[in-house]
């Protein structure tokens, strides 16, 4: 946990003490007595017609459900720039677009909204933002392999492998984040990073370590309590230890040559690339995947093969104590 919610946390036990002193019983971690679940405002988002999308080349599909999932993810190209201005937010919204409908044949961009490096928010996927008003519905999207229709994505500008996220950038994700999951009744366990879906570094390893303080911050402005999920472990070349233990032995058992020596070398990508071809489990879609050979990592959506038949939630706890 860093930065903000440590804060809060202290400001609300403080809180709490000055509230027992009048009566009122508040707990470690908990809204203050005072405290209710609130609406989120809506932040400013630029629609489609103020950045200068293209029309869409196939029709919108819009779903008659509400999306499941929040998705973070992090563009990767055009890398981390230091312009923080609205027409920067634009033209990346355009670029995303144009190589989405041009490189990849998709009818319009994949994800539902992009935030830019400096805290720029557009809609992305036509129709995005109407329907996110109307708080009942689902663009249907491509931003996350085989659950499209089950997430509403927002690309991150940037790559957030070791670097941290602009405050700009954190701010208006927060802000965007509280009011897609008061629109849709979206509890803060179901804010998810892409990785959570398929095997894919995206959003990066330190925008998706700060998932669980996203979730505090939500919480926090929807004056609830945060839920944190307990999720697969993401293993790649390189990893050592009990984890990588763990997936040598499912492999094996499965039929890969592997060694179970804890030791994620080039012998262990190869067994999670055939395993994961033998299986059809798919690329990942987003942005940023699209620009990285992200084959060989073993991630959410090959962990559920690899223990296909044991109790999935008992491992998945398990890989968490030992990570
Ligand atoms: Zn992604």
């Amino acid at each position: 946990m860093t930065g903000n919610s440590g804060f809060d946390r202290r400001a609300l036990f403080k809180g709490g003490i000055a509230a027992t002193a009048v009566g009122a019983l508040t707990t470690w971690g908990a809204a203050p007595a005072t405290a209710a679940p609130r609406r989120a405002a809506e932040p400013v988002i630029y629609g489609t017609d103020l950045w200068g999308a293209r029309p869409p080349d196939q029709p919108i599909e819009v779903l008659d459900h509400k999306p499941t999932y929040i998705v973070v993810h992090h563009t990767v190209e055009p890398g981390n720039t230091e312009d923080y201005s609205r027409e920067r937010a634009f033209q990346i919204s355009r670029d995303i677009q144009t190589f989405h409908m041009d490189t990849r044949g998709w009818g319009d961009s994949g994800q539902q909204f992009t935030n830019s490096r400096g805290g720029h928010i557009t809609e992305g996927r036509h129709r995005s933002l109407e329907v996110l008003r109307g708080g009942t519905q689902h663009v249907l999207g491509a931003n996350v392999g085989n659950h499209n229709s089950e997430v509403v994505g927002i690309e991150n500008e940037g790559l957030y492998t070791d670097v941290d996220v602009p405050q700009a950038l954190w701010d208006s994700l927060v802000n965007l984040v509280a009011y897609m999951a008061d629109q849709y009744g979206i509890t803060t366990d179901f804010i998810k990073g892409h990785r959570d879906f398929n095997s894919t570094e995206c959003p990066g390893e330190v925008l998706y370590g700060r998932l669980p303080e996203l979730r505090e911050a939500v919480a926090a402005s929807l004056g609830v309590q945060a839920r944190q999920p307990v999720e697969w472990p993401l293993l790649r070349q390189g990893d050592t230890g009990e984890q990588v233990r763990e997936a040598q032995r499912l492999l094996r058992a499965r039929g890969e040559k592997v060694s179970v020596d804890g030791v994620f070398g080039p012998a262990t990508r190869s067994a999670v690339r055939s395993f994961a071809d033998a299986n059809g489990v798919s690329t990942a879609t987003c942005y940023a995947s699209a620009h990285t050979d992200e084959r060989g990592l073993l991630g959410a959506d090959i962990w559920p093969l690899l223990t296909d038949g044991a109790d999935r939630q008992a491992v998945k706890q398990r890989l968490a104590r030992i990570g």
